[in-house]
């Protein structure tokens, strides 16, 4: 049965969608079968998967509406070697036509359940809020992932996202913990990231994982050819980084 893990932090820009992609990929390149669910309406995960938004017929959108199936909704990304549930604008409208409807913060969940079978991962890239779409993804999930940047408002908006996964452990989903926390976009010559990066292990002890993502252009430059970083330059220290991270998830997992 699939793993399911959202990439979370309420923060834009961060590299969420990055570490998405980049591990998808990562976790495809050592033969993992791997589902990735863009939930969010900018739907960067899925051009930089090489499919194009405006094109997809169905989207993860339908499927939380339950017009379609994960297995009708879901097309093939053949540079990241995995299955991607898309999104698109459409998927802004969710938000408001779902506030109404039951099982609201569960259609995720549902609808994962059906194709958990032929996974080895799900990973969900979550939009910059703590909203209903998160709140879906945090449903679905048996674990968060947290990328941030070592800098020095990190730890605060890292309380708020806290609060929100111990509130729906407590409430909604007794599965969800959390991971581990991912250093990103890290610059080993900045005094201030190494200290903030101390802070964190001595807050958080082996939730921050053993690998760091650094700061890598051709990470940054990937998604205009429709590509992860770790396909489009399998050489660079990024990516290298986040074949590496994929490796650290396996035996994480392996050990919960
Ligand atoms: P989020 O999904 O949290 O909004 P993104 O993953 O889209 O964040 O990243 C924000 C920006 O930073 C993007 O332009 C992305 O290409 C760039 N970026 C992310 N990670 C790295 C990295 N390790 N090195 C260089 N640029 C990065
Ligand atoms: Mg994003």
């Amino acid at each position: 049965m699939a793993r399911v893990f959202c990439v979370v932090n309420q923060k834009g820009g961060v590299g969420k969608t990055t570490t998405t992609v980049n591990l998808a990929a990562g976790l495809a390149l050592t033969g993992q079968r791997v589902l990735m669910v863009d939930l969010d309406p900018q739907g960067n995960a899925t051009m930089g998967s090489g499919i194009d938004k405006r094109a997809l017929a169905l989207s993860v959108y339908d499927v939380l509406l339950e017009s379609a199936s994960v297995a009708e909704a879901r097309v093939r990304s053949e540079k990241g070697g995995y299955d991607l549930l898309g999104a698109n604008r459409e998927l802004a409208g969710a938000e408001v036509e779902l506030v109404g409807l039951e099982r609201r913060d569960q259609r995720l969940r549902g609808a994962l359940q059906a194709v958990a079978g032929e996974y080895d991962f799900v990973l969900i890239d979550c939009p910059p809020s703590l909203s209903l779409l998160t709140l879906n993804g945090l449903c679905s999930a048996h674990g968060v992932i947290v990328p941030m940047q070592c800098e020095y408002f990190a730890l605060e908006g890292l309380s708020d996202l806290v609060n929100t996964i111990k509130q729906v452990h407590a409430n909604l989903n007794r599965e969800l913990q959390v991971i581990g926390l991912l250093r990103v976009m890290f610059d080993p010559r900045i005094t201030l990231q190494n200290q903030v990066s101390e802070q964190l292990k001595a807050h958080f002890g082996d939730k921050v994982f053993d690998t760091v993502i650094p700061r890598n252009v051709r990470l940054a430059e990937a998604p205009s050819y429709g590509q992860p970083g770790v396909v489009f330059d399998p050489s660079s220290k990024g990516a290298m980084a986040f074949v590496a991270f994929a490796r650290e998830l396996v035996r994480r997992v392996d050990s919960l």
